[in-house]
Parts: structure tokens; sequence; C-alpha cells
């Protein structure tokens, strides 16, 4: 088991039963782990003219704010719906149970700029497909999308579209 493996906790039955919830809060605790793990996250986009990183609410905000910086990039939030002030633009998606929606201001991207979705979890892809497809309507070159960890067996990288990398650290 890899630093970042041992600093991640699994919760059975969290937040519902059946569920297995990966718990990243105690390697964001950990000061050398949570800055070696930024270190690995933006490695592979190092040189790659990222101009903005877009965090997903909302461990997408903390793990992407830290890489921005790494990146020398500005950080742009997708929030839950009426969490932002408008000007806003939004997509709605749906959940196993329900629907959810994602919202960013409006003019906090120009058309062409070089940006990187981040999220901590990739689960059922649903959350990353619809961030990908608000960034896209928004006319931004998507460079690709990180996720600190992947859940292999919810086949959630088969939802995310086109050519650009997605690329996640941990895999279970
Ligand atoms: P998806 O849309 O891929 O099914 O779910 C991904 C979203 O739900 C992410 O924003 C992520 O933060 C959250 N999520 C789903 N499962 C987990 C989990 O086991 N641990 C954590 N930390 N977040 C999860």
């Amino acid at each position: 088991m890899d630093e970042f493996e041992m600093l991640i906790r699994a919760v059975p039955d969290f937040p519902q039963p059946g569920v297995v919830f990966r718990d990243v809060t105690p390697l964001l605790a950990d000061a050398g782990a949570f800055a070696r793990c930024i270190d690995a996250l933006a490695e592979p986009w190092l040189g790659e003219g990222v101009r903005a990183v877009c965090g997903i609410e909302s461990r997408g905000f903390i793990f992407g704010a830290a890489l921005a910086q790494k990146l020398d990039a500005g950080f742009v939030p997708l929030r839950k719906p009426g969490k932002l002030p408008p000007p806003v633009v939004g997509i709605d998606y749906a959940l196993e149970y329900g629907h959810d929606r994602l919202e960013v201001r409006s003019d906090a991207l120009v058309r062409g700029e070089r940006a990187l979705l981040i999220d901590d979890v990739l689960a059922t892809g649903g959350t990353l497909a619809a961030a990908q497809a608000l960034l896209e309507r928004l006319g931004v070159e998507l460079v690709g999308a990180a996720v600190v960890i992947e859940l292999e067996a919810l086949a959630g990288r088969a939802r995310w579209q086109g050519k650009a990398p997605l690329r996640a650290l941990l895999r279970y």
C-alpha cells in the first residue's frame, strides 16, 4: 500500500448502507502527504499551459486550489445550485436516485482557455461528465481531468468523452 492509500479511510455504509465511502480527510491532515499528493497530481500537467483549474464542490475545491497554485493557474469553482451569485450557467445531471446540478460563473472562463478539471473521487462518473459538458458549453479547451481516486468497479471512466486524458492518482 502506498503512502496515499494508507491515509485514505474506507468507511462502510456511509452515507448510506452498502456504500464504502473513501474518506480523504486523513490525507489532507498530513502536511507532507498532502503536499506530495498535490505534486503528484500536478506532475503530468506541468508544461501543458493550463490557465484555469476547475474544481468540483466540495473536495475538488481543496485539491483544486492547491493544484492551481502548483500549475500557476487560476482556480474556478464549479458549485452546487444557488451558491454562486449571478450570472451563472449550469447543467442538470442524473444521479442514481434523483438529480443534481452544477453551476459556474458565466464569465469565469474565456473561450479557448486551457482548463483542467479536478475532483477527489470518480465514482459513477456522472459528476465529472456533467462538469465536462458544462465547460465545453463555455467553449473552453479542456486539457483533461484529474481525480485523486478512481473507483474502477463503478466504470465512471466510460462516461468521460473525447480524447483529453482523465488521470487518477489511485485506483480501487
Ligand atoms: P459520481 O458522480 O462519479 O458518481 O460521484 C462523484 C462525486 O461524488 C464526487 O464529487 C465525489 O466527491 C463524490 N463521491 C462519491 N463517492 C465518494 C467517496 O467514496 N468518497 C468521497 N470522498 N467522495 C465521493
